[in-house]
């Protein structure tokens, strides 16, 4: 099938951008291409007005200050995962940009794009719910700021209105000094290029990697794939936070997962055996965190 005709646009500023959302009718962003050429050639999406956002060098950035670190909207996975800034302030991000696809995808696929269709297989919006991001949205009215937790409110359904774009997220750094934490991101898949049944993404936070025991002051742990949106599992962090990591705390956080998640059936995973990957992942997660901050 073809996508059904529409107008395309292509302009050189934000501003631009933002004035053709604000006036067009049906018009969608046009980022990386990786995601919306598939639906619009399946006319499971049909806009009359694509606004391609590809010239809007302003939204390609990568800053890291003492406080946070901000991720322009059109920064493609590539330069994610091979961000020399990123690695140092917040490795999970790398990490989770290198699991997505092949490097085809990876190559033109944004931030932006993975956050903005709203997939909870996502790999960064996982990501985001975990660290607690910020992300940043314009259009010809202003700009705002909404959180992970709330931008993501469904399957494909976002806080987004239709003439905003998200133009970054902020991610605060002060729960996480390289120095005493530890980050990772697990995904489970079927083959190399093909979407995680579920993955995880997980940080820790120590007191003293020095010491035999280390206490864990801060636990993160979110899971794609395993509910409507990216699911936080307060929970599960909670089984953790306070003592030194044990076998006791970490069964019992996989407990609080495997009863968390709400996943949908896949042809290859039912019910059951997602709550079983939640489990396992939660658990697999937290200690490759732990072990990583006290290494
Ligand atoms: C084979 C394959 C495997 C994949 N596997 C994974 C995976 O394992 N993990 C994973 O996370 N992703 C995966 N992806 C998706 C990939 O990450 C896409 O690149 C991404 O989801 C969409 O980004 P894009 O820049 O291509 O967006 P586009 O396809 O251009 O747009 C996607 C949607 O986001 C909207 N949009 C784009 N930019 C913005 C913006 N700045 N503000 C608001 N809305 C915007 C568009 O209007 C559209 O609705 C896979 C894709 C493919 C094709």
């Amino acid at each position: 099938m073809k996508p059904a005709p529409f107008e395309y646009h292509r302009p050189s500023s934000l501003a631009d951008a933002l004035e053709l959302l604000a006036d067009l009718p049906d018009a969608e962003p046009l980022a990386g291409n990786q995601s919306l050429s598939i639906l619009m050639s399946n006319r499971l999406a049909s806009p009359d007005h694509l606004v391609d956002i590809n010239d809007l060098d302003e939204l390609s950035y990568v800053e890291a200050d003492n406080g946070s670190v901000a991720v322009g909207a059109l920064v493609r996975h590539r330069e994610i995962e091979r961000s020399g800034t990123l690695a140092q302030a917040l490795p999970v991000f790398p990490e989770a940009a290198g699991k997505i696809a092949g490097p085809v995808v990876r190559n033109r696929g944004t931030l932006g794009g993975s956050l903005g269709e709203g997939d909870p297989a996502g790999n960064y919006p996982c990501v985001a719910a975990a660290l607690e991001a910020d992300l940043e949205l314009a259009s010809a009215g202003g700009s705002r700021t909404v959180s992970a937790d709330e931008f993501f409110i469904a399957t494909m359904f976002t806080d987004r209105e239709e003439d905003e774009l998200i133009t970054g997220i902020t991610v605060p750094r002060d729960p996480f000094p390289p120095a005493r934490t530890g980050q990772t991101f697990l995904a489970v898949k079927e083959a190399a290029q093909t979407w995680p049944t579920l993955s995880v993404a997980g940080a820790v936070r120590v007191d003293d990697p020095e010491d035999e025991e280390p206490v864990l002051e801060d636990a993160r742990v979110a899971l794609a794939n395993a509910a409507e949106v990216p699911l936080r599992v307060p929970g599960a962090e909670g089984e953790i936070e306070g003592e030194p990591l044990s076998e006791a705390g970490l069964a019992a956080a996989g407990e609080t997962a495997y009863e968390a998640v709400n996943p949908e059936e896949e042809l290859h995973a039912d019910e059951t055996y997602k709550r079983e990957l939640a489990r396992e992942y939660t658990k697999r997660a937290l200690t490759t965190a732990h072990d990583r901050a006290v290494a």
